[in-house]
């Protein structure tokens, strides 16, 4: 419940502005709930209208995307880019290519990349993008010529000082390659750091791949280490997805001495008691863009169940959510905290719906936000800018400590700013807060934009 009679005026502007879009409004109100408590300290930003100004994207851009399907017939698609907010750098975040894609959820995206964005500490702003085209069950020639149509409009509206893609649910380093090659053709122009997750042979990072998985497990580890003197090592592991997100989570929570016992798509989810074997799962989602359900065939004392929120029935020590927005729902939520876990860290975007966050925090979980915990992904995004500025490339060693220090980081500023606003512990309201306040400085430093 908001207390602020400004922000819930607000908050009432969104909703009828745009009554339609419930995972924007979802993702506005969560926003607004951290920023009620700071908001007596800081008259300034009623006065300068700053909040309307923040819950409205500064350019929202919609256009067709006609391809033509390996029989020769005209498909049409809808791609979109909103560009959220450029206050403390160009707009930056990725592009995701799946059915369910509409304008509420790339602005509910967009919004929360603003704050997770700030958070890096990295001067990138916020934005997202896609497309209602489903790439899974396409062939290699159809994925290309939908990548080629999608970047010959798009490529006017972004540049490396502009906005910077990156990929995101269904846009991978091939959708990637595919979409810088066409940029690079029209614009006749070697601009490396106006997409990242790029390949390694032209202008990729080190660690871009596993950046998201291994930072949230970073970001993890810290919070288990500061808030609960425990750790990641012996303790028992659910992770939901089995795509780029959950792989490399699922491989860096081994590595740190944990067992992940479960994994999903979105039929279904994987059980193995004995830990799941990654390279059995790369082999299937990276080598043949298979289905989760392979893995009980060629393991045996594994199992397999339909219906992928049914993997939160597995019991825990730690949930990764790692797939998709709001597959967590209250009584999910219930079920992952009967079963006795210590903590849960989001790695997709917006996973648990704000009743299933209301009962992790009530039951005294850990609980750390999307927009902190999976912004290692963008971090490295933004360090893969950097080497492409430079004309230089980092080890991987190199930029894995970056990485690994960037959440660390995030750790303690979310920490530390619940703390000192009065709601210790509570890292949803701490990363709200810190995340907003770097970009309000920069919006009200920089006048009427
Ligand atoms: P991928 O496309 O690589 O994998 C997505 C995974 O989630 C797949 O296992 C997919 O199953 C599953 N999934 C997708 N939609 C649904 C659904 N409606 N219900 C159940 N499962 C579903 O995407 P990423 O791993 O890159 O992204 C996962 C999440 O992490 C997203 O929320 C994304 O926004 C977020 N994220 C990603 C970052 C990155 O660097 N990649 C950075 C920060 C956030 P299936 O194969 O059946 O579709």
């Amino acid at each position: 419940m908001l207390q602020s009679a400004y922000l819930k005026r607000v908050y009432e502007q969104v909703t009828t502005r745009d009554p339609e879009q419930k995972e924007f409004h979802q993702a506005v109100l969560e926003v607004l709930e951290g920023l009620d408590r700071m908001l007596p300290q800081h008259p300034e930003y009623e006065k300068t209208g700053l909040i309307e100004r923040f819950v409205e994207p500064e350019r929202v851009v919609t256009f067709r995307v006609p391809w033509v399907d390996d029989a020769g017939a005209v498909r049409v698609n809808r791609g979109y880019r909103v560009q959220f907010n450029s206050a403390i750098g160009p707009y930056k975040g990725g592009l995701r290519f799946h059915p369910t894609v509409n304008l509420s959820i790339l602005k509910f995206l967009g919004f929360e990349q603003i704050l997770k964005n700030s958070l890096t500490g990295l001067p990138i702003g916020g934005g997202k993008g896609g497309a209602d085209f489903d790439p899974k069950g396409k062939s290699e020639g159809e994925v290309m010529r939908f990548c080629q149509s999608f970047m010959t409009e798009l490529q006017r509206h972004i540049g490396q000082f502009v906005d910077v893609p990156a990929g995101d649910i269904g846009v991978g380093g091939r959708e990637i390659g595919y979409l810088f090659g066409q940029y690079k053709r029209i614009r006749d122009s070697y601009e490396a750091a106006v997409l990242t997750g790029k390949g390694l042979d032209f202008g990729g990072s080190l660690v871009r791949t596993e950046a998201t998985g291994y930072g949230l497990c970073y970001l993890t580890e810290e919070m288990l280490k500061r808030m609960k003197g425990e750790s990641f090592m012996g303790k028992t592991v659910v992770i939901s997805g089995s795509g780029n997100v959950a792989t490399f989570a699922a491989e860096k929570a081994s590595a740190l001495g944990a067992k992940v016992v479960a994994m999903s798509d979105s039929n279904g989810f994987v059980h193995d008691p004995e830990g799941i074997k990654l390279d059995i799962i790369k082999d299937i989602k990276i080598g043949h863009r298979g289905r989760v359900k392979e893995y009980a065939d060629r393991v045996p004392g594994s199992s397999y169940a339909e219906g992928f929120r049914g993997i939160w029935t597995i019991p825990c020590d730690i949930a990764l959510p790692c797939a998709t927005q709001n597959e967590i729902d209250e009584e999910t939520a219930k079920i992952i905290v009967k079963n006795g876990a210590m903590a849960v860290a989001e790695g997709a975007n917006m996973p648990s719906r704000p009743e299933a966050i209301a009962v992790f925090q009530n039951a005294g979980l850990l609980f750390a936000p999307a927009k902190a915990a999976n912004a290692g992904g963008v971090a490295t995004s933004a360090l893969e800018m950097s080497q492409n500025s430079m004309r230089y490339g980092w080890s991987f060693d190199e930029v894995d400590a970056k990485l690994k220090g960037i959440m660390v980081n995030i750790f303690h500023n979310i920490h530390d700013a619940a703390e000192k606003y009065g709601v210790p512990g509570d890292l949803v309201a701490g990363a709200n807060i810190a995340g907003f306040q770097k970009v309000a400085n920069a919006m009200l430093a920089q006048g009427l934009v």
